[in-house]
């Protein structure tokens, strides 16, 4: 099987959560369509093929759907992706009659003669001893917002762009390191790579977009101030090219034609917020590469090159520079009816757009050390009593060398369980 994704979320209707639908975390704006409407990464060849019967078809029912739960819910029910997934997680605990607490931080744990018993949070504004009768399991999600943690963990941590939630802060890792857990360490990264986007938002709210979609297409080129290539832009690995080379930050750049097919960051496939977001900034544009050039401030004659050799070489289909579009994983989010390479074809004519791009993260990958059991371990490299993590609070099974995109739920979901199997003894 050479497409899809590792592990893809089915649709979940969020009306299965009954009154607690309400706290579900709404999905995050810069990943759907405006409004709130969610889009499912199954949706886009549709949306790329609109207004054709079919794809018109399809989304005019999503849509029709999203009106009336608007009106009756106010958000859409149809949840896709990371939503979805946690919509249903969400009904196994309530099934399991787990007691939950909202607006909760846990600020540390609670030890007892060298054993973890508890934790102290605040709840609802106010501190309270949780105590736990068997052991805590620690799953904060890692600290991609916890900027003196990433000075220590990340490379250009000052240019470094995350797309995870600002509420992981660390404060899983933190508390279990306070009580003697030891961080991994000989990682091969610290965190899974993701070239990052940013836009900030009237509200002041910055919206951040990973851009593994529209890069992995064909005419999409990746340059740095001297106009040239620096890496495979398809590739899994493509910051750790931005890291070697210094290009921190650098640009992206597709054609009209092809951002309205495949979309370029927040410009989604259709090309319906285009203008807009040149308005505000975040897309820029030129009729020529020249004219681009000089409004993000790259060499033209540079750009211009490289326009030429990579119009050149998607006659042939092959990236002679960087091999873009050679591997299976490249193709995986290529376009397949793109022949003969679904990754690499012409820049082309223009008008062109530009947006910037930073090295981010879509998972930070250094974490506590933990045994088979998923147990915190000591220095000692015993297990700490009472103490469990999962998920990214854990050290990466891959040690920061994703075997490919979207590597980091798996592990996350396996750590939990096998997590709380440990703990239920
Ligand atoms: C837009 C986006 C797309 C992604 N796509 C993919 C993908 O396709 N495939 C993939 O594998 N991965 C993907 N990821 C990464 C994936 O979501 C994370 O790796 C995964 O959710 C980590 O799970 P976790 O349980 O460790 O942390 P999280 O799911 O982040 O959960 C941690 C929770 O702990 C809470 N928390 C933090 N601190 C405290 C505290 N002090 N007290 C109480 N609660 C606290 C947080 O608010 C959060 O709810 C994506 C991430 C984003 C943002």
């Amino acid at each position: 099987m050479h497409e899809g994704r590792l592990l893809a979320p089915a649709e979940y209707d969020g009306k299965q959560l009954g009154p607690h639908f309400d706290s579900l975390s709404k999905p995050r704006q810069e990943f759907n369509a405006p409004g709130g409407m969610m889009i499912d990464l199954f949706d886009l060849p549709y949306i790329a093929r609109l207004p054709r019967p079919g794809a018109l078809w399809h989304m005019a029912k999503i849509a029709i759907r999203f009106a009336r739960d608007k009106k009756k819910l106010g958000r859409g029910s149809r949840l896709t992706m990371g939503t979805a997934l946690m919509g249903r997680l969400y009904r196994s605990v309530l099934d399991a009659g787990a007691d939950l607490y909202a607006d909760a931080q846990v600020e540390q744990l609670l030890v007892e003669g060298g054993r973890v018993t508890g934790v102290v949070a605040t709840i609802g504004g106010k501190e309270t001893q949780v105590l736990a009768s068997k052991g805590v399991i620690l799953a904060a999600g890692g600290f991609s917002a916890n900027e003196q943690m990433r000075k220590e963990y990340i490379p250009f941590a000052e240019q470094h762009v995350s797309i995870l939630p600002y509420e992981n802060t660390g404060d899983g890792i933190k508390a279990a390191t306070a009580s003697g857990a030891v961080m991994g360490a000989d990682n091969h990264a610290n965190a899974v790579w993701a070239v990052v986007s940013k836009r900030k938002r009237d509200d002041g709210y910055v919206e951040r977009y990973a851009h593994l979609i529209d890069m992995s297409k064909p005419g999409c080129i990746a340059v740095g101030d001297d106009g040239k290539r620096f890496g495979n832009e398809a590739s899994v690995h493509f910051v750790e090219d931005m890291h070697l080379t210094g290009n921190v930050p650098s640009w992206i750049i597709s054609n009209a034609k092809n951002v309205k097919k495949y979309g370029l960051g927040l410009s989604l496939p259709g090309g319906g917020n285009t203008k807009k977001l040149v308005t505000s900034g975040y897309l820029k544009t030129g009729k020529t590469l020249a004219e681009l050039a000089a409004q993000i401030g790259v060499d033209a004659a540079g750009l211009e090159a490289t326009a030429a050799k990579v119009n050149a070489d998607a006659a042939t289909g092959k990236d002679s520079a960087f091999g873009k579009g050679d591997t299976l994983i490249d193709q995986e989010i290529g376009d397949p009816n793109h022949a003969p390479n679904p990754c690499f074809g012409p820049v082309g004519d223009g008008p062109y757009y530009a947006v910037q791009i930073f090295p981010g993260d879509g998972s930070t990958t250094v974490g506590v050390k933990i045994d088979s059991q998923c147990r915190v371990k000591g220095e000692d490299g015993k297990p700490i009593p009472g103490l469990w993590a999962a998920g990214l609070d854990a050290n990466s099974i891959w040690q920061g060398k994703s075997p490919a995109h979207g590597c980091n739920v798996g592990p996350a979901l396996v750590t939990g369980f096998i997590a709380g199997r440990s703990v239920a003894g």
